[in-house]
């Protein structure tokens, strides 16, 4: 029948019918299990519609392609076939092709175990589908394939079963994660403990050994030392990727931080004869809040590994302004190397875990390949970008940029004459003579007047007596804690209940304490940070 239509349209000059011919004997040929043959078919069609310019008919063959990809386990090739189909149909909006090749798409991705893409596919065949019922769109259709509602109902409800079978499946796997996670957490802290005690013990034994016995032992703590930086390696990967850690950030200058961190590798630079430079951007603040383990981290590993890769020239860091606001400034780190560069086709992985660019047996340099991963957790835990180019032979190029506060310009705060501080009484309440002391002394340079009380139920007494501008109130003290004091004097008959009263404390947990949080007007932490009391009391004031 395909065959005698073929002859037909090729007698009658009709080109497009011959298109349709031809497709239909590659259907034919695909179902008889013919796929050689019906693929040829296909291509054919293919060059005749774009000759054609019939849009329509393109989509139907690459989506029919795709499919007898799909059957000759040629997924790669279906992959790239579904995916040219869905182009041509977002580009020229034919609805029909999008959804039917957004479902094949979804088969194939099944098929390729890649259940999150599959779930997306699904969701768009999904969305689409819909799209296609409420336009005009099906009355088209229905020229080129007749639609039988039943079944079509019946693969709906296929189709919503496979998508439940798919997110059951999904939570089940984030739940192993969950668990890998914890097991590779708490063994890393178990190793970690008798690793501790062989690296101590091994510095401890080499300041009284002979030459001989020095040489093993700088082999042992060069092992132990690596072990613990796997250890630590896998640890901080597990807490990034569990979504547990933090930044922990305080006021610091940028330029010594940085200059501390370039130091670190510019003997195993000079070692190898490189050049280690850091340019600093003179636009940059003299101080940000800074999380400086986790930048450290971050800098440590991309300059580590310029400085591991490169054999000759020179490794460049360097530190730019690239926006500002009056509080934050964005800053790119960049870490250029002359080295031997990354693959082309690796360059996409190389932030994964675990990846390297060569096999193990070929590999010159240790490390787990988390280093980059980390890297790239870290800047994310920073809501910022990291990037990389290279090329190979000549060097590599990695950058990332992140948001850092910054000081922001205040009036000179040793000057007390100037303070809407002075002349205020501070009733400061802190068990510790030498705390009280430092405390006492630096309101007094902000021209005020403090007295102490030793415990909570002694700043109580006071309490009663008179009125003060603020109060101080150390949480850890004998007889009545601070928690209660502040209570009392909040809720109970004194004559300071609207008086400002800021937590004073080493306990970080103390500002979770759900009940007694609401009697402070603040938290402050020790060791005291002078700027942030000046700030606390002049905003209360
Ligand atoms: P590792 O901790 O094992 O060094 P990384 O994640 O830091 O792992 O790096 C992964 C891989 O990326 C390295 O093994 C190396 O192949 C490649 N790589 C990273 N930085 C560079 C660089 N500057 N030059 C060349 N290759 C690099």
């Amino acid at each position: 029948m395909a065959e005698s239509s073929i002859t037909i349209k090729k007698q009658t000059g009709d080109t497009r019918g011959l298109a349709f011919a031809i497709y239909a004997r590659g259907k034919v040929l695909s179902t008889t299990g013919n796929y050689n043959e019906a693929e040829k078919d296909y291509l054919e069609t293919i060059t005749i519609h774009k000759e054609m310019g019939e849009r329509l008919g393109l989509g139907m063959v690459y989506n029919k392609l795709g499919s007898l990809y799909v059957k000759m386990d040629r997924l790669k090739d279906a992959k790239e076939t579904v995916k040219v189909g869905l182009d041509l149909s977002d580009k020229f909006n034919i609805v029909i092709i999008k959804f039917k090749c957004e479902y094949l798409l979804y088969s194939i991705y099944r098929l390729e175990n890649n259940q999150a893409k599959a779930l997306e596919s699904l969701e768009k065949y999904l969305d689409q589908k819909e799209a296609v019922i409420n336009t005009q769109t099906l009355k088209v259709i229905e020229n080129y394939e007749l639609i039988n509602k039943m079944k079509d109902l019946e693969k709906e409800a296929q189709v919503q079963k496979e998508k439940a079978e798919i997110i059951a499946e999904k939570n089940r796997a984030e739940e192993a994660v969950r668990v890998r996670q914890e097991f590779l957490s708490g063994m890393s802290h178990e190793i970690r403990t008798p690793l501790n005690a062989i690296v101590t013990i091994t510095s401890m034994m080499h300041e009284k050994a002979g030459s001989e016995e020095r040489q093993m032992l700088n082999s042992l703590k060069y092992a132990s030392n690596n072990l613990f930086r796997i250890v630590n390696d896998i640890l901080y990967f597990t807490r990034l990727d569990a979504g547990t850690s933090s930044l922990e950030t305080r006021l610091i200058k940028i330029k010594p931080f940085l200059e501390n961190i370039a130091g670190t590798f510019e003997e195993e630079a000079r070692k190898k004869g490189l050049k280690l430079a850091l340019k600093m951007d003179v636009h940059l603040a003299e101080n940000y809040e800074i999380d400086e383990i986790k930048l450290s981290q971050m800098l440590g590993n991309i300059i580590s590994n310029a400085v591991k890769f490169t054999d000759k020239g020179k490794v460049d860091i360097e530190v730019e302004k690239l926006e500002g606001t009056i509080d934050s400034d964005k800053l790119r780190f960049k870490i250029s190397d002359t080295g031997e560069g990354i693959p082309n086709e690796f360059i996409d992985k190389v932030f994964d875990s675990f990846s390297h660019t060569k096999p193990v047996m070929t590999r010159k340099h240790g490390g787990t390949g988390l280093g980059l991963a980390i890297v790239k957790g870290l800047v994310e835990l920073h809501e910022g970008h990291i990037g990389v180019s290279s090329e190979l032979g000549k060097g590599s190029e990695f950058y990332f940029d992140i948001g850092l506060k910054k000081q922001v310009e205040k009036a000179e705060k040793n000057v007390p004459v100037s303070t809407p501080l002075q002349g205020k009484t501070v009733l400061v309440a802190e068990d510790n003579e030498l705390n009280a002391m430092v405390v006492r002394k630096l309101l007094t340079k902000w021209g005020m007047v403090s007295e102490l009380a030793r415990n909570g139920s002694e700043a109580i007494d006071k309490a009663k007596q008179k009125v003060y501008d603020f109060i101080l109130m150390d949480i850890h003290m004998p007889e009545v804690n601070g928690f209660d004091a502040t209570k009392f004097i909040r809720s109970e008959e004194n004559m300071n209940t609207n008086t400002p009263v800021f937590a004073l404390t080493a306990d970080l947990t103390a500002s979770m304490q759900k009940d007694y949080v609401q009697y402070f007007n603040g938290f402050l932490w020790k060791p005291l940070q002078i700027e942030k009391l000046f700030d606390a009391l002049n905003s209360a004031a």
